[in-house]
């Protein structure tokens, strides 16, 4: 039988069951006696353990370790199918919603509309019934599987309570998303700044895998950060931690969509650069491939702020990796052309080639993905809050 994780609190706080879950994870393909190595468990309790987890249905068995000598041992992974999540993400764009695997693959997924003219619960309510449908399009079997709902915004968000403090471009202010959306659909919802789980998917399913010590810089049609230690999210005091697009740069800089003068997005994000030359970002991109010279002002000078961002989140978190992601940067790849260069200028001395500059992997269902990853990684970091 599947666990029934939705409301089996519990067995959800099984230290080792998690703890030996989420190594399996990371490890990919990992024998038992590994487990026992690295974990300092006796053989018999990881075997144990092994077996619960492989009656529930998230662990399979997957051939045998190779080309060693002494005894084979038989590998474990993740049982992609062995529970789902909902992952869905509200961007103005669009709303993307899908079912996907513990392993990161998409099933099935759903869109919706993003009508700014509605109010905030009017779009929840109709992004509730889009879910219904889409739980009922993939079957029950699947339903029965459901761990929780993960929901990424671009915008302030209390953790972990899930709701919107402020989501500028949705003229959103004080919704409470997690509890409205529990309400109607019964399922676990997690809410979070959608940056964060950016970096989580890619840290989980993609290029940051090898990090966990890192932080990501997104620049689309705002500046977002996220940075995380030992392979846990860092929040700050009010979940606001990474807001760095609002990092005053220059005091006497063009004005902000927060009020304030010389922000970091005034010079790098698409809605700000737009607004300074009254032309559709595709334009500016289009220019500076002309060798026009205004637009090579415009990249050159984002390019500089960029590189003097990723020398000051280094001197903030020294993390072994930081990673570029976001529309600006993964539709428009002239921008970061030679950012690292850039960096370099600014970066001090004790910290040059002390990082990584990373790009995303996980391509165009990021957005959903990132959501489920959100779960995922609360699901398994139940093992790091009970030592
Ligand atoms: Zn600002």
């Amino acid at each position: 039988m599947p666990l029934n994780l939705k409301y089996d609190q519990g067995r959800i706080r099984k230290y080792h069951y998690f703890m030996l879950l989420s190594l399996i994870q990371k490890h990919k393909k990992i024998s038992r006696s590994q487990l026992a190595q690295l974990t300092k468990m006796s053989n018999t309790s990881v075997g144990k353990i092994i077996k619960e987890l492989i009656n529930d249905e998230l662990v399979v068995e997957v051939g045998q370790t190779e080309g060693e000598v002494g005894r084979r041992a038989t590998l474990l992974e993740i049982n992609p199918t062995g529970s789902f999540i909902v992952g869905v993400e509200l961007d103005k764009s669009g709303i993307q919603i899908a079912v996907v695997t513990l392993t990161g693959e998409v099933i099935e997924k759903r869109q919706l509309a993003f009508d700014i003219d509605k109010s905030a619960y009017n779009i929840l309510g109709e992004l509730a019934e889009e879910i219904l449908r889409l739980l009922d399009q993939v079957g029950v079997d699947i339903k029965e599987k459901i761990i929780a709902i993960g929901v990424s915004i671009p915008g302030l968000i209390t953790w972990p309570e899930g709701r919107v403090l402020r989501v500028p471009q949705f003229h959103w202010d004080n919704i409470d998303v997690k509890a409205y959306l529990e309400r109607k659909l019964d399922y676990v919802v997690y809410v979070d700044n959608h940056v964060r789980t950016v970096l989580l998917a890619e840290n989980l399913y993609g290029s940051m895998k090898d990090f966990n010590d890192s932080v990501c810089i997104y620049v689309g049609s705002g500046v977002g950060g996220a940075a995380m230690l030992n392979g846990e999210i860092l929040r700050g005091h009010r979940n606001m931690l990474g807001e760095i697009g609002h990092m005053t740069l220059d005091p006497q800089g063009v004005m902000c969509d927060c009020g304030r003068l010389g922000c970091l997005q005034t010079f790098v994000c698409s809605s700000e650069i737009e607004k300074q030359v009254q032309q559709p970002i595709q334009e500016v991109f289009a220019a500076f491939e002309r060798q026009e010279d205004w637009a090579i002002r415009i990249i050159s000078r984002a390019r500089t702020y960029l590189g003097l961002a990723i020398s000051n989140v280094i001197c903030i978190y020294n993390p072994e990796a930081v990673l570029l992601a976001g529309p600006m940067i993964q539709e428009f790849p002239s921008l970061v052309q030679d950012v690292a260069v850039e960096s370099d200028k600014y970066v001090w001395n004790p910290f040059k080639d002390s990082f990584h500059l990373i790009y995303p992997e996980i391509g165009k269902d990021s957005g959903v993905i990132g959501a489920s990853a959100l779960v995922l990684n609360e699901f398994l970091r139940f093992s790091n809050d009970e030592i």
